[in-house]
């Protein structure tokens, strides 16, 4: 017998019914809690049941909650805009506000198509990706996306985007050694860019750091920049989709600055209203929005809800206390903290193969042994056993997926709300250490 009508990840599935939130704990309702070490999908970046954000949420929805973007504009659309273009800095001047992730990434692309339409080039009209990526479901994002688990039920209705190869190191998908390598993968995108023809390409796309596709990819330092200077000699636009490493959660305010590189465009969502309300945005360049400003003034695309006043007031409300509350700088400190817990951890269990990321963005890969980096026979079953171990002992873990075809890893992201103070990380290691003693005792 179901729980509800509502449908869930695992239909017949059991899952808590949460009660409350507050700051990095949820709470269901038969009082049990649990330390949000993911954010629920990395998203509630500033924690739960902040009262700043209520308190918009309250103001707006007395003021007017919806206005169609065709009749009106908002003043907090306006704001958030304008905040956006603040916190982003560059050229990164002009939101376009949709309700998600996906629809963020779908946006870029087809705002990148009418960049090139407008100025002449009406069959640029594809994207580069890379094979271990994550765009989003829809699909036109999933078209992009290098995720084979979640192409294959849909692989007829996709274009085959995703060519290029991820700066996955420690499972160098060429099979060279990173010190010395050259980043050979980055040059693939040119060797693509060669075979499609640069007359037939809009844009690359490229998470700064790949998320629930590999488990936490760090790029090395110089990659970006390789990569973006072969988009400016093949007059392609670079799209960052920093969808869930935007807004300090890599211990920057967009993770690309890590490297220097200003994209042409970039995409958010996630920790953009930290969960409070469902928003997302392609941000422009000029240079991108010229040719149109210039042509026919219109970008074709926008949905009911897009820049709906409701949500644009809650993320500003996210933002500035992003701000106020200096959550990049912290989301960096806190992330040294917890990488130097995890890898004691690493040193206890020998299923830990793999630590990386930045700031609270941190990829765990397990593997059956340590030394030749051989993954389990059955990585799906050892992620869920770890993360259902996780939720019995009060601690949320984030899946993803890893390994050269991005089925046979097994790994998961820690990655708590940005607010998570000293004792709460060690409360975080302790609730972990003692999952990964369970699981321990599993492996026999
Ligand atoms: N892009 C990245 C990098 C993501 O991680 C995600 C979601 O996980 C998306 C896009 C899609 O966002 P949404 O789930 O809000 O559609």
């Amino acid at each position: 017998m179901e729980q509800s009508s509502l449908i869930k990840p695992v239909l017949g599935g059991t899952y808590p019914t949460i009660s409350h939130g507050h700051g990095v704990f949820l709470y269901d309702k038969d009082g049990k809690d649990y330390l949000d070490a993911s954010s629920g999908a990395v998203t509630a970046n500033i924690g739960h049941g902040v009262q700043e954000v209520m308190e918009a949420m309250v103001q707006q929805a007395k003021q007017v909650s919806f206005v169609y973007r065709s009749q009106f504009t908002s003043e907090a659309a306006e704001e958030l805009a304008d905040k956006m273009a603040e916190l982003t800095k560059g050229d990164l001047a002009y939101s376009f506000f949709v309700n998600s992730g996906s629809e963020a990434t779908e946006t870029a692309l087809k705002i990148a198509i009418q960049h090139w339409q407008e100025k002449g080039k009406p069959k640029k009209q594809k994207v580069i990706s890379r094979w271990m990526s994550y765009h989003g479901i829809t699909m036109g994002a999933l078209s992009m996306s290098g995720h084979p688990i979640r192409r294959e039920r849909f692989t007829s209705m996709l274009e085959s985007y995703p060519s290029v190869s991820p700066p996955y190191c420690y499972r160098c998908p060429l099979q060279l050694d990173p010190h010395t390598c050259g980043m050979v993968c980055a040059s693939e995108l040119e060797a693509s860019i060669r075979r499609i023809g640069s007359d037939n390409i809009a844009a690359f796309i490229a998470e700064p750091v790949i998320g629930a596709a590999g488990g936490v990819i760090v790029p090395p330092d110089g990659y970006f920049q390789k990569l973006k200077k072969i988009c400016e000699e093949n007059d392609i636009l670079f799209i960052a989709d920093e969808v869930m490493t935007g807004f300090g959660r890599t211990g920057k305010m967009l993770a690309c600055e890590y490297w220097d590189v200003e994209p042409d465009i970039v995409t958010f969502g996630k920790g953009m209203s930290g969960g409070y309300t469902p928003i997302a945005a392609a941000v422009m360049t000029k240079k991108v929005m010229e040719p149109i400003r210039n042509g026919s003034r219109s970008i074709i695309g926008g949905h009911t809800l897009s820049a709906n006043p409701l949500s644009c007031a809650v993320s500003l409300a996210v933002l500035k206390y992003v701000e106020e509350n200096e959550l990049v700088e912290k989301s960096a400190d806190r992330g040294k903290d917890l990488s130097r817990g995890l890898k004691k951890l690493a040193r206890k269990y020998s299923f830990i193969g793999d630590i990386r990321g930045r700031g609270l963005l941190i990829g765990l890969e397990f593997v059956q042994d340590k030394a030749t980096k051989k993954p389990f026979a059955n990585p799906a079953d050892v992620t869920n056993a770890i993360i259902g171990l996780g939720t019995k002992n009060g601690i949320l873990l984030y899946p993803a997926a890893a390994g050269l075809d991005g089925v046979t890893g097994s790994a998961i992201i820690i990655s708590p709300p940005l607010t998570i103070t000293e004792e709460e990380c060690a409360e975080l290691l302790m609730r972990i250490d003692i999952t990964f003693q369970q699981f321990n005792e599993t492996l026999g």
